[in-house]
């Protein structure tokens, strides 16, 4: 027999989360049907205003609910540095370790030739603009994975922006070769941004 039109619906949905196999999402689906009504809208509003209410920040690329996003307007922060960071979810785990108070740049990726991925598909064009137009800047930490594609990605930055005057560095790699950044340990970010090496 097959399940009514509305479970394989809800099904199929949770198969398109990441990791998420047939009998997770069958379990889900059916965990889901048993929670009660409120639940379920608290659950279905929270999925839509997720979607609806968060965009990138203009300036940095951070996902925020207002523009620009929280940390551009915090003027407490030190507004000379601004950290590279491959991923959004790069920003919240340096952030939380509370050691470093400067700016943040989301590139939304890493340059990648095999995949096509070049320097338009990346938010550079925006990193670039941001440093001509804002002296404050004095200095840029590039926090790409050391992974190839990170490296590469770093040097391609360095390059295009030294010429400006603007100091360029890299998080000292502690972080073993090919790790992600997300993955690392407070402690082990700590001494990556402690010990940055100019580039
Ligand atoms: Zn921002």
């Amino acid at each position: 027999m097959q399940y009514p039109e509305p479970i394989a619906k809800l099904i199929d949905s949770y198969m398109r989360l990441p990791g998420v196999g047939n009998k997770t999402a069958t379990r889900l689906a059916f965990f889901t049907i048993d929670m009660d009504q409120e639940s379920v809208d608290g659950f279905a509003d929270a999925l839509i205003a997720a979607k609806k209410d968060l965009h990138y920040c203009s300036i940095c690329g951070n996902i925020t609910d207002v523009d620009p996003c929280e940390i551009d307007r915090d003027p407490t922060r030190d507004q000379s540095t601004v950290l590279v960071v491959e991923q959004v979810k790069d920003v919240m785990s340096i952030d939380r370790m509370n050691e470093y108070h400067g700016l943040y740049h989301v590139l939304h990726g890493v340059l990648s030739p095999s995949e096509g991925k070049g320097p338009e598909d990346l938010n550079i064009e925006s990193l670039i603009k941001r440093l001509q137009t804002n002296d404050a800047i004095k200095e840029v930490i590039i926090a790409t994975n050391a992974t190839p594609e990170g490296e590469g990605t770093a040097m391609y930055l360095a390059r295009l922006i030294k010429p400006a005057g603007i100091k360029v560095t890299r998080l000292a790699y502690g972080l073993a070769v090919g790790s992600d950044i997300e993955y690392a340990d407070e402690m082990t970010l700590l001494k990556a941004v402690e010990g940055r090496t100019e580039i």
